[in-house]
């Protein structure tokens, strides 16, 4: 195993910013190694994806800032500046004053981006299902908030944005996936955590949308009423016009909800024509329901053990690749190659308590991640690399370590730079108040900026002092809102 690089890639970011140093008063402006410390609460997550996009030089990233409303930065690689962030909406799901329990925030509404064709950024965010207010969702349980989308009002420029009313209130976990020939589609779930998967179809660089498309039924069980079948999935691109689809099931008590996930599977739409089938080619009949996608699509019957989702990546034959998380956040490896599916291998097998993150497939049998992992109290963001098919993985290099904190991982940069793979967003082991540092990680490490530039809190860390006095109230609020994760639903 290759010796702890935690040093080396800070040491270059330093040197980057040593001419910088030099000339300007040391205090204000010195170096830091994240680009913003306004991320709050569970600022990013590998479901809401992508989360950042590099397009011509420059790389867009977007997570939950104050309010849990969405912010957008951007990192210029030429002239190695950032601007931003910019708030980009307001989420109806957000409390004011800034709250100081993790309990108090839903998370579900953390925002999603792409860069269309032109060259305009868009992000869609503030969903949890959509409040029952909104009307009747044909399609899932009423939630919280409502699914929003916003639009820079000029390409590339991440400073002025617009809320386009184009799509459909009731989502949360919005998820893009643009194409080659430039069509965009959205896939979410239309509900709360009992809600159908759905898509919907964009010829227009996001201008209009076709309504939802149903691919992932949620129905009571007909074998058991008590037991609502649900599912968590993730979608992205295949080869050529193909979209993949990587999903877990969630049986969910009826009524009620249950944190469990169950099983990995797999199928993929023909963008083509609106044909899903499964990973042999053979017709699915959408939406796919429990006994559907058990006879046809299951990769792996998890039993007892949770699963979670992961990412998706195909081979230059089109074969998927897949992440999935096992219980205590253990990521593990599968891949279809053309006539089975091999594994689940571990990935990082024993190494810290947990990994979340995103991998790139250069050939059937050669596969490199960046995993945010969490090892003897420190955030790391480690690569490994496998060239035998996910029998052996072994680390090969440390981009970043943050001391004492954990990581909230993204899946890559969609089209990445090298200098910027993750965005990830600290997690604080104990902390006063829910505001995290953000970081974007490339081969090179963090790329940072000068502290002043880096603030955006303002007063607002001596305004959260004075809320303090509620804290017990929140604590025992938390306690009993933890039988239930509110990440879960
Ligand atoms: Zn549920």
């Amino acid at each position: 195993m290759a010796p702890p690089r935690s040093v080396a890639p800070r040491r270059r970011f330093v040197l980057g910013f040593f001419l910088v140093a030099a000339l300007a008063p040391a205090a204000e402006t010195g170096p830091v190694d994240y680009f913003a410390d306004n991320g709050y609460g569970n600022t990013v997550s590998t479901l809401h994806h992508p989360a950042a996009e590099h397009r011509d030089g420059v790389t867009y990233v977007a997570y939950s800032g104050p309010h849990e409303d969405p912010y957008v930065a951007a990192y210029d690689h030429r002239a190695g500046r950032w601007h931003g962030p910019f708030q980009a909406g307001v989420n109806p799901m957000g409390k004011t004053p800034d709250q100081i329990d993790p309990g108090e925030l839903d998370n579900h509404g953390r925002p999603a981006l792409i860069v269309d064709r032109q060259g305009y950024v868009h992000v869609v965010f503030g969903g949890h299902g959509g409040d029952a207010a909104l009307g009747r969702n044909e399609f899932g349980l009423p939630g919280k908030g409502r699914q929003i989308h916003a639009v820079t009002r000029r390409p590339g420029d991440i400073s002025v944005w617009e809320v386009r009313d184009n799509i459909s209130p009731f989502g949360t976990y919005g998820q893009w996936v643009l194409q080659d020939d430039g069509t965009l589609y959205l896939f979410y779930r239309h509900g709360s955590h009992r809600g159908d998967w759905v898509y919907q179809k964009s010829t227009d660089d996001g201008r209009t949308f076709a309504p939802p498309v149903p691919v992932l039924r949620s129905r009571p069980d007909p074998a058991r009423p008590a037991m609502h079948d649900s599912w968590y999935a993730w979608f992205d691109r295949g080869l050529g016009a193909t979209i993949t689809a990587s999903y877990v099931y969630h049986p969910c008590a009826n009524p009620g909800h249950t944190a469990q996930r169950r099983n990995t599977y797999y199928m993929q739409l023909d963008g083509r024509d609106g044909t899903w089938t499964d990973v042999r080619g053979g017709k699915l009949a959408v939406p796919l329901t429990k006994a559907d996608a058990d006879a046809r699509t299951l990769i792996v019957a998890t039993g007892d053990e949770k699963s979670n989702h992961g990412s998706c990546h195909v081979d230059a034959a089109g074969n998927p690749h897949i992440f999935f998380r096992f219980a205590g956040g253990q990521m593990r490896y599968v891949r279809w190659d053309g006539t089975a599916w091999q594994g689940p291998r571990p990935v990082a097998a024993g190494y810290g308590r947990g990994s979340d993150g995103d991998f790139a497939v250069a050939a059937p049998t050669s596969v490199r991640a960046w995993l945010a992992q969490s090892r003897d109290g420190n955030g790391e963001v480690n690569v490994w690399e496998t060239d035998d098919g996910g029998a052996a993985w072994r680390k090969t290099d440390t981009l970043f370590v943050l001391p004492a904190h954990g990581l909230e991982a993204t899946t890559l940069v969609r089209n990445a730079h090298p200098d910027a793979r993750m965005l990830v967003g600290s997690q604080a082991h104990e902390s006063e108040h829910l505001y995290r540092r953000m970081y974007l990680i490339g081969d090179r490490g963090p790329i940072g900026r000068p502290a002043a530039e880096a603030s955006h809190l303002g007063d607002r860390l001596e305004r959260i002092k004075a809320l303090r006095t509620g804290r017990p109230k929140a604590e025992a609020k938390k306690k009993k809102r933890a039988a239930v994760p509110d990440e879960e639903r």
